[in-house]
This record gives C-alpha cells, structure tokens and sequence, in this order.
C-alpha cells in the first residue's frame, strides 16, 4: 500500500507528536479532534513543535550530512554505498520549516478521512471514549483505509469489531517525544491481516521509525509494561509518605545513572493519561490504593490545571 495521505485524530500530547513527525518526513497529515477551539491550540503545539525539531532536530541532520558528506568522500571508490549515503541525506532534507504546510486541521471526522489512507487514533486512554469513536469512525471512511490505535494500554482486539474491518485495524504504539525517542511498537489482533501487519512496519520505517513488531497481543507492549508498572510502583511510595516526588526522581537518578526520575517522565506523559491508566487499573484490579492514586492526581494536579509539561506545571516547573 502506498501511504500518500494519514489522518491523526485527537491532537494531545501524543497526537500532536505523531502529526509533526509524519508531515516532517514528507507525507500529507490531516488533524482532527473534537472542536475548533482545541485545533487552535493544536496549531499552537505543531508551532512548538517546529521550534523543538529545528533545536533538536535539524541540528543532529546537519551534523549527520556532514559526517556522511565526509564518508562519501572516503568511499569514491564504492558507489553503491555513496547512492546510499546520498539517498540517506536526501531523506533527511524534507526541511523542518516546510512540515507545517503539509498538514490540515479539521474538527469534520467525514472531511478528515475521506480519502486516507491511514488513521491514527491517540484519543483519551478511556475505552468509553474509543468504542464509540470507533463506531462513529467506521462508516465515514474507505475500504482500503488502515486503521490504527496509539493506545498505551488498551489491546486492539477490544476495538476491532467497532472498527467494521477486523483485519485493517491493528495498534502502532509511539513513544514520547517522538523526535528523539524513535520506537513503533506495531501489534496486531487475532484478524489483523499479516500483510496489514507488514504494511505498517514498512510505513513505520519511512517515517523514521524503529519498528518493533510485538508477537502476542499484550497490555502495555513491550515498553509500557516495564515503564507503567515503574511510574506506578513511585506514584504509591508518594502516596504513601515515603518521599517526596523530587527526592524520589533523585533517589532513582543518582542510584542508576537515568537522565530522569519517574515523576519528570510522568510530566512528559501528562497527567491526565497517567490518571486514566490507573483509572482503568483501579476499575479492573479493584484495587482500593489505585483509587486513591487516581483521586490524589485528579485533585492535587488534574482540577488545578497542573498536567505536566504541556501546561507548564505538573510535579515540576516548566
Ligand atoms: P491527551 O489527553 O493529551 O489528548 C487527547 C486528545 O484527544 C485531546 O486533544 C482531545 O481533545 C482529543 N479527543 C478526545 N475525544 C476525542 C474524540 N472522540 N475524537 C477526537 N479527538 C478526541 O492524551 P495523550 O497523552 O495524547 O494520549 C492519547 C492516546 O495516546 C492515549 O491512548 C494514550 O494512552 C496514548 N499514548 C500516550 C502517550 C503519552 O506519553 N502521553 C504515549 C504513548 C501513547
């Protein structure tokens, strides 16, 4: 299949993420979220964004052109490698400042997928929210559309009968900060087609991805099935009294030598998707301590508009 045109729907942390990261490397983006007023502040996250791929982004580029353009000096004398150091910088000249004119903003879910190819979903961590968005999805667009779920936790074979095609539909999993930290973990379902399967590694690969193709479905992945239960296991220590979240990220930082403690990445996350993870945990565990997470994040953090980096403050200062 021929990725021309991807739609992302829902324009939070992750979304907004994705929608840069697929313009960047030069295919058509639709965005779509619920109304007007929240595409406003996604254009004000892709602006952002823009600044952080030009920072981070074009700089590690020009050093890679360089190093390369030195490489492809040295090796005159093989040109099958020079075709592929060329092809590699020229891959990497889709410029940062041409990406934003490659992507729409629509709040008409019918008008955003009328002629995709691939939607990606990275709407609230709520199976409520999903099923119904996916029932609503299904009838607006094409056949030969795939669809895909950014889902951190939630398995596709809970959606794939909303979707009205079982074996297009299957999870490609980003990570936070997309730019740098570059895995697609790709999951299927029992129906999911293996060429679908394969389709979506490829296009994860053109997007500057490291595909990681999980076997088995499974909650969390590979990634957050070590990295939830970790966030979680320091949640319940600040829960508990055991240590504030600053001495805690210290703790972890100096013992272990990580750039970041558990609550500097729960503010990259967002609290508000930590929240609906342990939300989720809580209502199947039944388990009393979860609620009581979940309630300290909604009143200390949520209902005061602290929700991690995007707002500027969460357990830190941005
Ligand atoms: P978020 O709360 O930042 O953003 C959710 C967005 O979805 C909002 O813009 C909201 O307006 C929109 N939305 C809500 N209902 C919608 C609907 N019916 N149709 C369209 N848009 C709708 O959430 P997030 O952190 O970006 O997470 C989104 C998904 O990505 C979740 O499934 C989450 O588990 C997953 N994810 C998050 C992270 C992370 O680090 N935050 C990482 C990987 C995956």
């Amino acid at each position: 299949m021929d990725f021309k045109h991807v739609t992302i729907v829902g324009s939070g942390v992750l979304g907004a993420q994705i929608a840069f990261q697929i313009a960047f490397k030069g295919f058509r983006v639709t965005v779509y979220d619920i109304n007007d007023e929240v595409l406003v502040n996604a254009k004000v996250k892709m602006a952002n964004l823009e600044t952080t791929y030009k920072e981070e982004v074009a700089k590690a580029e020009s050093s890679f052109e360089k190093s390369t353009s030195d490489l492809s000096y040295n090796t005159n004398l093989l040109p099958g490698l020079n075709q592929k150091v060329t092809d590699a910088i020229n891959q990497s000249k889709h410029s940062v400042s041409s990406t934003l004119a490659r992507i729409n903003y629509t709040s008409d879910l019918k008008a955003a997928v009328a002629d995709t190819d691939l939607v990606i979903e990275a709407i609230p961590e709520v199976a409520e929210i999903k099923h119904k968005f996916y029932k609503q999805l299904a009838p607006l667009a094409p056949a030969k559309t795939i669809f895909a779920t950014n889902s951190s936790t939630l398995i596709p074979s809970m959606f794939a009968a909303d979707t009205g095609r079982p074996d297009r539909f299957l999870a490609l999993h980003f990570a936070n900060e997309i730019w740098k930290n570059n895995t697609a973990e790709i999951m299927g379902h029992a129906e999911t087609d293996p060429a679908i399967f394969q389709q979506v590694i490829e296009f994860a690969k053109a997007i500057g991805m490291v595909p990681i193709p999980v076997q088995k479905e499974q909650s969390g992945y590979i990634l957050n099935s070590i990295l939830v239960p970790f966030l979680d296991a320091a949640e319940m220590l600040y829960l508990e009294g055991i240590g504030e979240p600053e001495m805690i990220d210290k703790t972890w930082m100096l013992a272990t030598g990580a750039p970041q403690g558990p609550f500097g990445i729960l503010d990259v996350v967002g609290i508000t998707t930590a929240f609906n993870i342990i939300e989720n945990y809580a209502a199947t565990t039944g388990n009393h301590q979860y609620d009581q997470l979940a309630n300290l994040l909604k009143t200390n953090f949520i209902d005061q508009g602290k929700l991690g980096v995007s707002s500027g403050e969460g357990f830190y200062h941005y």
